[in-house]
């Protein structure tokens, strides 16, 4: 069955040598998208075979970061499936394996060379200004059997694939078309090292093959590596899997997204207070469009426009403005229960008691403010006077709203306030709007003097609805103890 016909499955396959890059994160996020599309299996498989580079505290991470994102796998670690185990670390009797196949049909070799004379080999071609870099194939044709015997006598090597020295490899891209690579640029790479663990090409090879992978979704760095592949795949005689590189993210500026010009990982996102699924839509959005001109979607309405052939072969930029302005429009469509339990565990961490407060009341205050968020981060912030009393005001809207004649007006307000026996956003707009006719006050001066007092801020919600969430007596109260500051 050719590979484009199969039942769909598709990993993710990260290493664990460092965070979480949001480039990673998309290319997880395709292939999750894509398995959900056509109903197939996404499998997350780890790549910890370069043991110098392997991080115990990366892999941590990067487990929290895509079950933060709700990239659930359908099998691996922790979700054990059909073709684990799903650690390459833990497949190395696999690969001891399948290597023989290629010791045997003579399409690898062991190769003695020291990391000496490989430097030494590789001296030379560059003084040499050799067109074609690389290992000079010294071992290729020691038969197997003197091998085996040096081997036996306790000499090391790695095995090395035997790539042929002539012809064309091509593959069909399914994003950049078709690919064409000369076969005599291509080195003689190593599949296993001399470690017994197998090369990223190898390892990648065999797993793809044995676990069934139907499409291979990877960025577009891996572009070089897949005619090593597809030649690997053809002297096992195995079907390669459709592959698909997906273009570069890159920063707004150009050049590659990275931690030295500001947020990068999965993990720095978070932390600034983006939504899971802000991070996804957005990512989703740089190299992919629903065929439509939509933009704020949910993650099922990504999942059903979904298709590979609209993801773009164009590098795109990284554009933060676009992510915060998604970011609040996510925040606005986000369920006002969670967004309650974010707000309370954030005051909480600021210090600011929220367990004399009911439900409703925290619910309320939510609706209030969830509009007017960019990040989750700016809500306890935002409602802090919804639970305290202000102790600090704006310095710069102090300078704007207070000064002579504020005293005034804030008496003025409390007085039209207090006979108020309903006091909710229609009486207390009414109460302002005959305030502002008897005195001839103008409604901004004393929307502006009040709403300070009362909240320490000079921007917010309607003053009305503030005014009715937070009660008479505490607004009263608020502006009385406000009025000795307000003039120099
Ligand atoms: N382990 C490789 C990485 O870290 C996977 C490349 C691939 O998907 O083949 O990106």
């Amino acid at each position: 069955m050719s590979a484009s016909n199969r039942p769909v499955r598709v990993r993710f396959a990260p290493s664990p040598t460092g965070y979480l890059h949001v480039g990673g994160a998309r290319t997880a996020i395709y292939n999750y998208f894509f398995a959900k599309a056509m109903k197939g299996t996404f499998y997350l498989r780890i790549e910890d075979t370069d043991r110098k580079r392997y991080n115990e505290e990366a892999l941590h991470d990067l487990l929290r970061d895509l079950r933060w994102l709700g990239l659930q796998w359908d099998e691996g670690p922790d979700c054990e499936g059909k073709v684990g185990p799903y650690f390459q670390s833990e497949r190395l009797d696999i690969y001891a394996r399948e290597i023989q196949k290629l010791l045997e049909s003579g399409d690898a070799y062991y190769c003695f060379c020291s990391e000496e004379r490989l430097q030494e080999v590789r001296a030379a071609q560059e003084k040499s200004g050799a067109v074609v870099t690389g290992y000079d194939r010294h071992c290729r044709d020691i038969p197997i059997e003197e091998a085996r015997e040096r081997i036996a006598h306790g000499e090391k090597a790695v095995i090395r694939f035997k790539v042929p020295e002539t012809g064309i490899t091509g593959f069909d891209d399914l994003i950049r078309g078709h690919i064409e690579y000369q076969n005599e640029l291509l080195d003689d790479l190593v599949l296993i090292k001399r470690d017994q663990y197998p090369t990223y090409h190898f390892a990648s090879v065999v797993d793809d093959h044995l676990m069934e992978t139907s499409h291979v979704l990877r960025g577009d760095e891996w572009i070089s590596s897949t005619p090593k592949h597809i030649l690997l795949y053809k002297a096992f005689g195995w079907e390669p899997p459709v592959f698909c590189h997906l273009p570069v993210i890159l920063a707004a500026g150009g050049g590659k997204l990275s931690k030295r010009k500001g947020a990068a990982s999965v993990g720095d996102f978070r932390d600034l207070g983006y939504l899971p699924e802000t991070l996804i839509n957005f990512l989703a959005l740089l190299g992919w469009n629903p065929g439509d001109d939509r933009e704020v979607m949910s993650i099922q309405e990504m999942i059903d426009a979904f298709s590979l052939e609209r993801i773009n072969p164009k590098a795109v930029a990284f554009d933060e403005k676009k992510l915060q302005w998604m970011n609040g429009q996510h925040i606005h469509r986000c369920d006002d229960k969670f967004l309650a339990d974010y707000l309370v565990k954030g005051l909480e961490a600021i210090d600011i008691k929220t367990s004399s407060f009911s439900e409703d009341y925290i619910l309320a205050v939510v609706k209030q403010l969830k509009s007017r968020a960019h990040f989750l981060t700016d809500l306890p912030s935002m409602a802090s006077y919804f639970f305290t009393v202000p102790k600090t005001f704006d310095e710069k809207a102090k300078s704007k709203n207070w000064g002579a004649g504020s005293r005034a007006i804030a008496q003025s307000v409390r007085k039209a306030l207090e006979p108020l026996t309903e006091f909710n956003a229609t009486s207390i707009e009414q109460a302002f709007h005959a305030l502002t006719e008897s005195s001839g006050l103008r409604l901004g001066d004393l929307v502006g003097a009040v709403r300070l007092a009362v909240s320490g801020v000079s921007a917010g919600p309607g003053l009305w609805e503030i005014f009715e969430l937070l009660g008479k007596q505490n607004v009263l109260s608020r502006i009385e103890n406000a009025e000795p500051l307000m003039e120099p």
